[in-house]
């Protein structure tokens, strides 16, 4: 076991900081408050190789792995979770769905676009009647001349208002249950292909979250992803992947906290002395340590374990899982470090504290992390 970032990772990581810290940075609360896309960082994110991390740079990627992909979208969360839900939603679950499962074809067609981020993706799994339930998709692939009509809608896709190309699953075959679901690409400008309403959130307001639809929703053979009726069961797989870039995504943000916490705790004075000095106060920030070097182990291990092709269904759950509810409690501490001053949004720590929960929702809530791991720990 080895346990030390190597130097390439280093350097990495001091670079998206430093391009979190100076290009989002100051904009946040702005973006935030009025619900701004940054698209702007997005293509700029292309334009480092940030956006196609984990592929191959014959396919326009940067050729990383996934502890890289992890500290990239860790550094960018520091700063704003929405700019790292945005690159997540769109790489480890869009582009990756593409990589995996697609024909090379589909790779070569897509990837080099999405890698750049000239384009944007978005991943369309979860509908208003299937979400923890994700094999009770509704929207349905009718064939009809060789040719897939879908109907349907879908809901909370990250991204959907922004995408130049959609992944999203249809029923092909009702009677087989999740045995009967396929994966389709859909490019924008499709007739019969739009996004619908954009959500009003807690938090990530940055990012766009929304409704897709699919009114007689016209697409060639060609644009069916991965084998017919294969599509949940290769969402699972994809999923193994995305979970640990929601882990990451906690992570930052919790670093984020805990980083705003300890500045705090060292400057703010009571009873004559900075409250940092209170036995209290350095319990709280110990804690929050411990954690988030915890979930930091939990989540490299996994993706450790991926870039050597291992299977981390189990792994992944678990960073996820331990990550975010970690996350979740750590921004709840810099809040009560903070005092009344957590309360207001002039401190960094009220906006984390809002972004953090979602973490312990999408791409499975804590709850379907504990059904996928039981199975595990009871040797079934
Ligand atoms: C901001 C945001 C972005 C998202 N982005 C995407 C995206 O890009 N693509 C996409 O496809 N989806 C996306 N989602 C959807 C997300 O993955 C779902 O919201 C999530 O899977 C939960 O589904 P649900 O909201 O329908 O909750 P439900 O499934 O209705 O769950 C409600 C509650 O019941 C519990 N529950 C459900 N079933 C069980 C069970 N069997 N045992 C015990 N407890 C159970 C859950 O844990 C939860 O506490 C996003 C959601 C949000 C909020």
């Amino acid at each position: 076991m080895d346990f030390e970032y190597t130097p390439e990772q280093l350097q990495l990581r001091k670079s998206v900081r430093e391009f979190a810290e100076a290009e989002i940075g100051p904009h946040v609360m702005e973006w935030d408050e009025a619900q701004t896309f940054p698209l702007e960082v997005v293509r700029k994110l292309g334009q480092l190789g940030y956006m196609g991390a984990i592929f191959p740079e014959e396919l326009g990627g940067a050729g990383l792995g996934y502890i890289e992909y992890s500290i990239v979208i860790e550094e960018l969360s520091r700063v704003d979770g929405s700019v790292g839900i945005i690159l997540a939603a769109h790489t480890s679950l869009c582009s990756n769905h593409i990589f995996k499962m697609g024909s090379d074809e589909q790779r070569r067609r897509y990837l080099p676009k999405l890698g750049a981020g000239e384009w944007i993706g978005c991943w369309s799994l979860t509908e208003p009647e299937a979400g923890s339930d994700a094999a009770g998709t509704r929207t349905r692939a009718v064939n009809e001349d060789g040719c897939w009509v879908l109907n349907g809608a879908k809901t909370f896709t990250t991204n959907a208002h922004y995408a130049d190309v959609c992944v999203a699953m249809a029923v092909t075959d009702r009677a087989a249950a999740q045995h009967g679901i396929s994966a389709f690409i859909i490019d924008k400008g499709t007739a019969g292909f739009r996004a619908g309403k954009k959500e009003n959130k807690l938090g990530l307001r940055a990012s766009a979250t929304g409704e897709v639809i699919f009114e007689n929703c016209r697409l060639g053979p060609d644009q069916m992803l991965g084998k017919p009726n294969e599509g949940f069961v290769d969402s699972l797989k994809v999923l193994d992947g995305g979970r640990i870039s929601i882990a990451a995504l906690a992570i930052g943000m919790a670093q984020g906290a805990y980083d705003a916490a300890l500045r705090y705790a060292k400057l703010r004075k009571q009873f004559g002395r900075p409250i940092s000095e209170f036995q209290a106060i350095q319990h709280k920030l110990v804690d929050m340590a411990v954690e988030l070097d915890a979930a930091r182990l939990l989540t490299y291990r996994a993706a450790w374990m991926l870039d050597r092709g291992m299977r981390v269904t189990r792994e992944s759950s678990m960073a996820k899982l331990f990550a975010s509810e970690a996350a979740v409690r750590i921004a709840n501490e810099a809040v009560q470090i903070h005092g009344g001053y957590g309360f207001i949004k002039d401190y960094v720590v009220e906006k984390l504290y809002l972004d953090q929960r979602v973490t312990e929702i999408y791409e499975g809530t804590s709850g379907i992390q504990r059904l996928v791991i039981a199975p595990a720990v009871l040797g079934k």
